[in-house]
């Protein structure tokens, strides 16, 4: 039986019984299943209320009456309608829940991401409608980690950063340290610093932009991220490895090592990188910094729900799994371009293209 994560597959398979008995496997099984309107319908109920009990998404009563005709609920206590959309990414879109379904089975699934462009011909709709709609899903593909990687078992994690974008774009920070090293990103700068953490034993990945490569920006993921009782593997190259033998990492990440040979490398991280890479230089080639973090959610989300030999997951459980992280989330076009009050706003952010081509 396989995981997501931290959550078992077979927990999945119930709750989505009703999807599974008739699921689709391909794309173009996708594509027909969801062209439905009532299949896609009943599906994103499903996703959306596991156990069938409809709850409203403003108050999370359940008294409430369903217009069959119009596929909406009328809630008693708020005195109000919500449709399957409401408190999910999808709330306000006037995309049809078929091409929904078929945009969340396909950046789960296609390895190497779908343009906008792509994804626009595919469904027939704009460009800027699938713009948004895939950074909407990505929204969903963001993991909300609970727990440290090493765990309590202190297991192995590696630690890596990489460089993105502008003119040293997607180089591994190995070239550009002396020069780029700590320079901030934002302002006149187009270039963004991935971090990167891998739990070998769960083989899952973990990424955020940071602002620097800083000693103190790098350290502080590691404490956030990893347990104090693992065994950290890093480059020793960058600004927390050169802290290996002071009293602060000793007390937070204990047997830090140096990459030298065995056990001892970050070739796990590294080789996320260069599928986050390939990605980005063949699919998203013109990426905001902005817009990163989502980039690497995206990618991070097919990584750790890859097929594994212990953990044999289908297209159809990556889809699955996906539209089980819908609800509860929202990202508006406000705070995706940086016209709402969003803080980290980049001047020049907004729909554009994201490939020349
Ligand atoms: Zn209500």
């Amino acid at each position: 039986m396989g995981n997501f994560g931290n959550k078992t597959l077979d927990t999945h398979v119930r709750l989505m019984y009703y999807f599974y008995m008739d699921a689709p496997k391909t794309l173009q099984a996708a594509i027909a299943y969801f062209a439905d309107p009532q299949r896609a319908f009943e599906a994103a109920v499903n996703f959306r209320w596991p156990g069938g009990n409809v709850t409203c998404p403003r108050c999370g009563q359940a008294k409430n009456s369903f217009v069959r005709t119009r596929r909406i609920w009328f809630c008693y206590v708020c005195k109000k309608q919500f449709t399957v959309k409401v408190g999910t990414i999808m709330e306000d879109s006037p995309i049809g829940l078929d091409k929904w379904m078929t945009a969340f089975w396909m950046l789960a699934n296609c390895k190497n991401g779908i343009s906008s462009y792509e994804l626009a011909k595919t469904l027939g709709i704009r460009q800027n409608s699938a713009w948004f709609m895939l950074h909407r899903i990505r929204e969903a593909m963001k993991s909300s980690p609970d727990f440290q990687f090493g765990g309590n078992e202190g297991g192995p994690v590696e630690a890596d950063e990489t460089f993105v974008g502008g003119k040293i774009k997607n180089t591994h920070r190995k070239h550009v340290r002396s020069k780029y090293r700590g320079q901030p990103v934002g302002g006149s700068s187009t270039k963004a610093v991935v971090m990167g953490m891998l739990d070998r034993e769960l083989r899952q990945v973990r990424t955020k932009v940071i602002p620097n490569v800083k000693r103190d920006t790098l350290q502080n993921e590691i404490l956030a991220n990893v347990s104090k009782r693992s065994t950290a593997y890093a480059d020793d190259a960058i600004g927390h490895f050169d802290l290996a033998e002071k009293e602060f990492v000793h007390e937070t990440v204990n047997h830090l090592q140096e990459y030298v040979r065995g056990q001892v490398h970050t070739n796990g991280i590294e080789n996320f990188w260069s599928l986050f890479k390939r990605t980005l230089n063949g699919t998203y080639v013109a990426v905001e910094p902005f817009h990163l973090d989502r980039y690497a959610d995206e990618q991070a989300f097919r990584y750790n729900n890859r097929a594994t030999k212990d953990n044999p997951l289908n297209d159809t459980d990556r889809f699955a799994l996906l539209m089980s992280q819908v609800g509860g989330r929202r990202l508006t076009y406000a705070q995706l371009t940086g016209k709402g009050t969003h803080t980290l706003c980049h001047p020049e952010a907004g729909p554009g293209p994201e490939e020349p081509f």
